[in-house]
């Protein structure tokens, strides 16, 4: 069985989750485990546990939860989300985490990549003659090949 270390808990780290947007229902949970059953993340690799990062979320455990790529793992489907019967809103909880992850200078290597894509090219995968030539084939119109707008906004 794993050990937590409750010394390097930061007391106001749930208080501090609970005020912001995702985060207000956390102590609510009861550990029902229906988000944990919902989670289709969780039936391919039973390291990602969203009942997990919940309590350690609890026990003020900042750094482990937020330096964790398991947060990163979630797909923000909204399945635990709309089935959990304490109304946690655990999809939007992790993107809070997520987002306060990234706050704090923890942004897994692939994340970090995609971000550059982004700002760089403003989209992810580009779109080149190729694949417009797929589209027109399908019967959809050609997208520009550069995205300049979204670049400028990133
Ligand atoms: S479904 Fe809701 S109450 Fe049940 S373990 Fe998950 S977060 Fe907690
Ligand atoms: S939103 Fe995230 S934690 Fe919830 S079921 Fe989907 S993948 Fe799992």
């Amino acid at each position: 069985m794993e050990r937590i270390d409750l010394d390097a808990a930061d007391p106001g780290f749930a208080e501090a989750l609970a005020s912001q947007p995702g985060g207000e229902r956390i102590a609510a949970c009861f550990m029902c485990r229906t988000c944990v059953a919902s989670c289709p993340i969780s039936a391919v690799d039973r390291r990602f546990h969203p009942l997990r990062i919940i309590r350690l979320a609890l026990y003020g455990l900042k750094q482990e939860v937020l330096a964790s790529d398991f947060i990163w793992l979630c797909s923000s489907c909204y399945a635990c989300q709309e089935r959990c019967p304490q109304g946690v809103k655990i999809s939007d909880f992790m993107t809070l985490l997520k987002n306060l992850a990234v706050k704090e200078g923890h942004v897994p290597r692939g994340i970090r990549a995609q971000l550059d894509l982004i700002r760089e090219h403003g989209r992810i995968y580009p779109i080149d003659d190729f694949d417009n030539k797929k589209r027109n084939k399908a019967g959809l119109p050609s997208l520009p090949t550069s995205c300049d707008v979204v670049a400028k906004l990133a």
